[in-house]
């Protein structure tokens, strides 16, 4: 989730900068195709003869249809001071109630010529479109100091120079009338290219620059721009152009350049980077989506971890049963042979005295042949039980197989060996296997042995021998190794 919202706003912030790169490409641009026309109108004047002037409207017409920023068209022809009064008789050709006039610098409109130094002024000459806007423009000439500076610099450098913003004539007298325009000038050479035979202004409304701009954000509000001019004489008001909402954003995030001609413009970018309304929604289902899935992974674990358990549970009683049918005798329950051959090692490694008995019933074929295998099975229970009942906990009783038994326990005399023998052997004598209307009575015949340092399978063999001897003597009888 959050890699995502990261990435999101990574992304938002990349198209932010390729957002504010072609922004400003398209301001340059805009600005450029402006003064490329305000030039064609210049190159009508340069190369054109005097006699063709007079079409200035038709060609400035077809110009100004082709730019919505590109407001007007200047025509100031320099004039020396003596020939001033020849030059008004053509003006007065197309505008007779022109008079030579200036605006000193923090001064009211000044009629005539003001020049101390008698050098050439460039009049307004001609002007498109003539509207009652413009045409008061005819007989206006520069007496400002900045006007002097460009022309100069038309001589050393050729090219055209703009204005910082400035407030357009054509638009009121009155100081308090908002800067919206930008001055383009574009030098007019004689056919020597040695001197100057005008300048052709191009008025150009900077206003409708920016709210293009403006207009082709594909970000919208959450781009911000400022545009400043830092050019000579911008610093008293420097700034061309602010979005609205500027001051309501925090910090520049980027900053690009524009260079127009003489001017170069600063173009400051804010944007709030904050994730917009699809990238939010995207995120809000992406989080209700990992949480559903979390919640299946939950559910899931917890039936397989439930399964595990039971099935652990299960395989843990299976192994337990298993364990035990590897050590008992399923007919009676008592140890099996396996089981009692590790009791006995048991016994051996911990080196102290134990006696080892084997008995096996006297003729249990004839037990099975007269009453039934399944009675002699009984027979078999009877005496695994008896065993079990009477010698207590700290014996080990077992069915070796068939009808053979065989009993381990703690004792370190034959006396006692002798006297317990007798007693199990007369215990089975005197406890015959009861059904519901009969008995069967059984006697054993035991050997036993008292443990003197053999190995198990010696003990074994001995207590074989033991019982052995007890059948061959008769059976129903206890053989005790001496
Ligand atoms: P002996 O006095 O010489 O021991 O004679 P015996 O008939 O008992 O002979 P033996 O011990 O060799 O015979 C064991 C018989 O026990 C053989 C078999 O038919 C019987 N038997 C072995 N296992 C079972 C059992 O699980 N159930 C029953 N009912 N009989 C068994
Ligand atoms: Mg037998």
């Amino acid at each position: 989730m959050r890699f995502v919202y990261l990435s999101d706003l990574d992304n938002n912030q990349k198209n932010f900068y390729k957002e504010a790169d072609r922004q400003s490409a398209l301001l340059s641009m805009l600005i450029e195709k402006d003064i490329d026309f305000i030039g064609a109108g210049a190159n009508f004047y340069q190369v054109g003869s005097k006699k063709d002037w007079s079409q200035f409207p038709l060609f400035a017409d077809s110009l100004l249809h082709r730019s919505n920023s590109l407001i007007s068209l200047q025509w100031m022809e320099k004039v020396e001071e003596k020939d001033i009064d020849e030059h008004f008789q053509q003006i007065h050709k197309n505008y007779p109630l022109a008079k030579l006039y200036t605006v000193p610098k923090d001064q009211p409109k000044t009629y005539g010529y003001v020049m101390k130094n008698h050098e050439p002024i460039y009049i307004a000459t001609d002007i498109y479109p003539r509207d009652e806007k413009n045409t008061p423009l005819i007989g206006f000439y520069s007496s400002r100091e900045r006007f002097n500076l460009v022309v100069e610099e038309f001589l050393t450098t050729g090219r055209p120079s703009v204005s910082d913003k400035i407030r357009l004539l054509q638009d009121s007298l009155d100081q308090s009338a908002q800067k919206t325009g930008m001055l383009v000038y574009h030098p007019v050479f004689t056919s020597d290219k040695t001197a100057l035979k005008g300048v052709m202004v191009g008025v150009v409304r900077i206003t409708s620059y920016f709210d293009r701009l403006v207009n082709s954000t594909s970000l919208g509000e959450e781009l911000v721009v400022r545009i400043i001019d830092t050019g000579f004489d911008a610093g008293d008001d420097p700034i061309m152009y602010q979005s609205s909402t500027w001051n309501n954003f925090k910090g520049v995030d980027y900053t690009t350049s524009v260079k127009i001609e003489n001017r170069l413009w600063k173009i400051e970018y804010k944007s709030d980077n904050k994730l917009n309304e699809y990238q939010r929604l995207t995120l809000i289902w992406l989080f209700f989506g990992i949480l559903t899935i979390s919640m299946l992974i939950a559910a899931l674990t917890s039936v397989v971890t439930r399964d595990k358990q039971r099935i652990e549970n299960l395989l843990e009683i299976r192994t337990k049963e298993l364990r035990y049918m590897a050590m008992h005798d399923d007919l009676t329950g008592l140890l099996n042979r396996r089981a009692i051959r590790d009791v006995i090692t048991r016994y051996i490694e911990a080196e102290k005295p134990f006696a080892l008995l084997c008995f096996d019933i006297d003729k249990f074929k004839q037990i099975n042949d007269t009453y039934g295998h399944p009675e002699g099975d009984e027979v078999l229970r009877h005496i695994g039980h008896l065993m079990s009942e009477t010698l207590g906990n700290n014996v080990h009783v077992s069915r070796l197989g068939g009808d053979e038994f065989s009993i381990v326990l703690k004792l370190n005399n034959i006396d006692e060996l002798t006297l317990i023998s007798e007693q199990i052997h007369d215990l089975v004598a005197t406890s015959p296997t009861v059904f519901n209307d009969f008995e069967i009575a059984q006697t054993i015949s035991l050997g036993a042995v008292l443990w003197q340092g053999e190995t198990l399978e010696e003990l074994l063999k001995a207590a074989d021998q033991a019982l052995y001897q007890s059948k061959t003597m008769g059976r129903n009888q206890v053989t005790i190794r001496g």
